[in-house]
């Protein structure tokens, strides 16, 4: 079972577009250690997200897991796996190196030549984050070469947009991942849009020509509509509610999702009396495709059954923005566009380069 810890609800940062209330909860040791015994106890498979906040604040907790699953792989013979999502500044050479031998995936959060809009330290206002991050990139991936930068684009980066892209690839990373900002906190205009789209079209000629160089560099979202597209492997299919990969609060709360934390609607358990199935699957089973999109020729390909994201931008786990369907179908069209090109380029390179996504 893949299981997601909030290590903490605090975090060294004070993004200007975060989603996340900061609080000073910790997860104690107990509820580390429970939720490590249930991320056992269901299937094949164990996996362990670390998350937060900033999860780095925790890095005592992050060890005591990675030794307390060794030994319970050995015992068991269930393997678990390791992934962490952290902003990056507390990285070091001493967790690189517990992180490389665990084999765990790291996704830096780092929003390139944009990081200084909206990304600060917490208590320090107008601090520059960006060299701090430059510097921690180049570390993490000297540990770990196959690291992602994930990307928050809020609407005053967006001019940012192309040349954050240039600057992660020229930087070393071989995957990122670019994301919109969404929320209370930001505001998208039009003319953002606009912006937007021009930005996309850029990138796309730009990941074009790197393909046609015999470069694999891995961009989301287009590379990974493309690969939606041909796999089969839609948002709507990918996303279960609470089945897949579930949220653990500091006090060892199950959620099916992390905008659903705190909603007592959507509570499923927690760690020491374990998971109420009967709610977990019948919210997994839920249709939830919104009635708006219902006659949309893209409602497969489109996030519009992410109830997290629906939960944040319109309160309602299905009821899709605006924005975000602008956003989707500004970025199926123009990664189908790219799509076709990459393959008129090197069609025997197409699925290779695609199945990495
Ligand atoms: S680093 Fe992440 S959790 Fe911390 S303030 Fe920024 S967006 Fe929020
Ligand atoms: S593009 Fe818009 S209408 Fe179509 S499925 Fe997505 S959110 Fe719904």
């Amino acid at each position: 079972m893949l299981l997601t810890l909030y290590l903490t609800d605090n975090c060294n940062m004070d993004c200007s577009y975060c989603v996340y209330e900061k609080h000073p909860d910790n997860m104690t040791s107990d509820v580390l250690i429970k939720a490590c015994d249930l991320a056992f106890s269901r299937g094949k498979e164990a996996g362990l997200c670390f998350f937060g906040g900033e999860p780095l604040l925790k890095k005592d907790l992050i060890y005591e897991a990675l030794e307390y699953c060794k030994a319970k792989s050995e015992k068991t013979g269930i393997k678990c796996s390791f992934t962490m999502t952290t902003n990056g500044t507390l990285l070091d050479d001493e967790f690189l190196a517990k992180a490389k031998s665990a084999g765990m995936g790291i996704a830096v959060s780092f929003d390139g030549l944009a990081q200084d809009v909206c990304r600060h330290f917490k208590g320090v206002e107008d601090s520059r984050s960006f060299d701090v991050l430059e510097a921690k990139s180049r570390l993490l991936l000297k540990y770990l070469p196959s690291s992602v930068a994930m990307t928050t684009i809020a609407p005053e980066a967006v001019p940012y947009y192309f040349e954050s892209v240039k600057y992660l690839h020229d930087l070393g990373f071989k995957k990122v991942a670019f994301v919109i900002a969404y929320g209370k906190k930001v505001s998208w205009k039009e003319s953002d849009l606009i912006a937007l789209k021009e930005q996309l079209e850029k990138t796309a000629g730009y990941l074009r020509d790197l393909y046609a160089s015999g470069d694999d560099f891995i961009m989301g979202p287009l590379h990974s509509k493309i690969s939606e597209y041909l796999t089969g492997n839609y948002p709507a299919k990918r996303c279960h509610l609470g089945v897949k990969q579930m949220p653990v609060t500091p006090c060892g709360d199950l959620y099916p999702c992390t905008s659903f934390i705190g909603d007592a609607d959507y509570l499923l358990g927690n760690v020491f009396d374990g998971v109420n199935e009967d709610k977990a699957v019948s919210l997994s089973r839920r249709d939830a495709l919104p009635e708006t999109c219902r006659e949309c020729d893209l409602k497969q390909r489109c996030t519009n059954s992410c109830g997290c994201a629906n939960r944040l931008n319109t309160g309602f786990e299905n009821k899709v923005s605006p924005l975000q369907c602008s956003y989707e179908r500004m970025v199926i069209d123009i990664a189908d566009r790219l799509g076709e090109e990459m393959y008129l380029i090197d069609e025997a390179r197409f699925t290779e380069i695609l199945s990495k996504v």
